[in-house]
């Protein structure tokens, strides 16, 4: 349950690996959707992960975007809204939506 902490950081309250910032990463076997889906109040559901945009840490070690070198900046560290976009590609692309949930 814990072991996602050895290489990866967060940035913005989402999981990414480190160094690559992706949301999953097959170089190192790192997969957070499951936690950044539950963290954004969203099921876990198989679907294409997130990718972080070009940031670095800043001197605390905390990464910021390079574009407004913001820690939380809601442009380029917009997750719930990438999740969201993911999920639904996810969802058209044939995956059942089970649980029976009428947004629509
Ligand atoms: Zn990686
Ligand atoms: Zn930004």
């Amino acid at each position: 349950m814990s072991d996602t902490t050895a290489t990866s950081v967060e940035i913005n309250d989402a999981l990414f690996c480190q160094p690559h910032l992706k949301e999953i990463c097959e170089d190192c076997s790192f997969d957070g959707r499951e936690e950044n889906d539950a963290f954004f109040g969203f099921d876990p559901i198989d679907r294409e992960g997130i990718e972080a945009p070009s940031a670095s840490p800043n001197k605390d070690g905390v990464y910021q975007c390079k574009k407004h070198s913001s820690t939380t900046c809601s442009q380029c560290f917009g997750w719930k809204k990438q999740i969201t976009r993911s999920r639904t590609a996810a969802k058209k692309a044939g995956k059942k939506a089970g649980g029976g949930s009428n947004l629509y």
